[in-house]
């Protein structure tokens, strides 16, 4: 579904990715864990091109996307994106939320966008709230209808970075277990998280990454009971 193909990024001196080679396969969940600033968001964010890799190639599906002539907003809407602070428009109700780019750039008729988003708002528990504000939700809540918003694309891919980091702790499994029902779909995903229960227990691969660096990446079973890098076990030592 996506590789990238010996990917570095630079900002200024800084290298903060380093030769990252990794392929995701279609229908595959890859938990991508790591220190903090070791590159994690970055490296997402090269997957849809909100960052230009210095050097290196990106493949989508069949196509080479950090080939200049690329059209990023279309690659993009094949590509849901899942932020730590969920980016809702505060002005828009839920139902907007969720509708707004299916109309926009879809071109979807209001009226089926609607359908496809209260179908939505109803898979991520939500239903009630479809008249709501942004500002009238908690966290969780906002993550979920960041979830419907992003699926209402209808995208090949969804990409998570840190979804439930900024959430009160009482709210992180509604928006793990929005998430761990998207797996049963089939649906790609690539997570970048600090829940290692859930990336063991839901991820059909980690991937380790340290100062940029791919460290190791392997099934969670075999990463979290023997993992190969010092780094690695030093990571998980101070996280579990
Ligand atoms: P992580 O998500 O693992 O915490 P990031 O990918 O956010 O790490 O950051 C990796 C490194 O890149 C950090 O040193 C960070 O300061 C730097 N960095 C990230 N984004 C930018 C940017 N837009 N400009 C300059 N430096 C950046
Ligand atoms: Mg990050």
């Amino acid at each position: 579904m996506i590789s990238t193909q010996d990917i570095t990024k630079k900002f200024g001196d800084n290298t903060v990715l380093k030769n990252i080679t990794a392929t995701i396969g279609q229908g595959e969940v890859v938990a991508v864990i790591g220190p903090s600033g070791s590159g994690k968001s970055t490296f997402l964010r090269c997957l849809n091109l909100l960052e230009q890799p210095s050097s290196g190639k990106v493949w989508f599906q069949d196509q080479e996307i950090t080939n200049s002539k690329i059209n990023k907003m279309e690659i993009r809407k094949n590509i849901g994106m899942v932020f730590q602070h969920f980016h809702l428009f505060p002005h828009m109700t839920v139902l907007e939320n969720v509708t707004y780019a299916p109309i926009k750039v879809k071109k979807l008729k209001r009226e089926q966008a609607n359908e496809v988003g209260k179908e939505l708002l109803a898979k991520v528990g939500l239903t009630d709230k479809e008249a709501s504000y942004p500002n009238r939700l908690s966290g969780g809540q906002k993550q979920r209808v960041a979830i419907a918003r992003a699926l209402a694309m209808d995208p090949d891919v969804m990409l998570f970075d840190e979804p439930t980091s900024a959430l009160d702790p009482e709210m992180v499994k509604e928006v793990l277990d929005v998430m761990k029902d998207l797996t049963q779909t089939g649906m790609t995903m690539v997570v970048v998280t600090h829940e290692m229960n859930f990336a063991r227990e839901v991820a059909d691969r980690i991937m380790f990454l340290d100062d940029g660096k791919l460290m190791e990446e392997g099934e969670p079973e075999s990463f979290f009971m023997k993992p190969k890098t010092e780094r690695a076990k030093d990571f998980l030592d101070k996280v579990l």
